[in-house]
């Protein structure tokens, strides 16, 4: 079931015995994730057990017309919600239109929200209004990156999961075992493990698209003293990497180096940064690191915002540090 995604098995079988212990039952369940883990396909084979009439023990049975169902992507009883559709009040009143016309007997209705965004209090007020209504057995199910994008009133009526992303030794067995990346050392692959949040499906694909360009841009940076800020300007402009973020791991690891930490994103590449590493004054590589800091936060948070004109800002501020 998850052979290209094995850390979720573990998570499998805790939801399983979780749903046994409460079977019969309406309930709401909140599962918080850090970072990307496919838990979309966790959550699409849990409730094509749970859906399933002739499941043994932790297994559906891939025969029964809820499981044909389901594979096709048509059962009646599973509503499926991604975080690209607006939740509004018409979006609610559709879901309780759908649970009460689409009677289908003999198993649960499953309404699934993806990646959930709390957006309104009359929405949240009409979907609470809407889980205590059913009699019937209705199990509502919420993803999220964070807590913080559910409302109290909804998590205090859910139960809640937490799943963690996989260690760091495990991932990169991983991905030797799996991948055979024989030509990229140890070091290289847990720098790239850390620098995408210990997330198995974003190494994966930096690994397999990314990771040329980020050697490039750590060999540019050592050459940081000759000053090509116009090239510097081009590389962070670059969409098909995020080499701003770069920067500031780059920016993290040498002012940790500073203090003799052990603990570093570039782990393969900490000998580049000595050129930028002599130049500069601590005080001056914390400056940098919160500027770098604050580009990202206004690039992420502040719609319509003029990427380039904060690109060149901080290339200017950085090189101006430098001179
Ligand atoms: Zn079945």
């Amino acid at each position: 079931m998850f052979t290209e995604n094995p850390w979720l098995l573990k998570y499998y079988d805790i939801l399983i015995k979780f749903c046994l212990n409460i079977f019969n039952k309406s309930f709401n369940l909140v599962i918080n994730y850090p970072c990307e883990l496919n838990v979309k396909l966790l959550i699409n084979v849990l409730s094509k057990w749970i859906l399933c009439k002739k499941k043994k023990r932790k297994y559906f049975c891939n025969i029964c017309s809820n499981c044909y169902f389901f594979d096709k992507k048509i059962h009646p009883n599973f509503y499926f919600l991604n975080n690209d559709i607006k939740i509004d009040i018409d979006c609610i009143r559709n879901i309780n239109l759908k649970l009460i016309n689409n009677i289908y007997f003999g198993s649960y209705k499953i309404i699934f929200f993806n990646n959930y965004n709390f957006v309104n209090i009359y929405v949240n007020n009409y979907l609470l209004k809407l889980m205590e209504e059913f009699y019937f057995k209705v199990i509502f199910i919420f993803t999220c990156f964070s807590y913080i994008k559910i409302p109290n009133t909804l998590l205090s009526r859910s139960y809640r999961f937490f799943i963690f992303p996989p260690s760091e030794i495990y991932l990169l067995n991983f991905f030797k075992k799996k991948y055979f990346l024989n030509n990229i050392s140890d070091k290289s692959i847990i720098s790239i493990i850390r620098i995408n949040y210990f997330s198995p499906l974003k190494t994966l694909f930096f690994l397999k698209n990314q990771f040329n360009k980020r050697l490039f841009f750590l060999n540019f940076m050592n050459n940081f003293i000759y000053k090509k800020e116009i090239k510097m300007i081009e590389i962070l402009l670059d969409e098909s990497i995020d080499n701003l973020f770069l920067l500031l791991t780059i920016f993290f690891d040498i002012i940790y180096f500073e203090f003799n930490n052990k603990y570093y994103y570039n782990l393969d590449s900490l000998f580049l940064f000595k050129n930028i590493l002599n130049n500069l004054l601590l005080n001056d590589k914390i400056r940098i690191f919160y500027k770098i800091y604050l580009c990202i936060n206004n690039i992420n948070n502040i719609y319509f915002i003029n990427k380039k004109i904060l690109i060149y800002e901080l290339v200017y501020y950085i090189y101006f540090l430098n001179k």
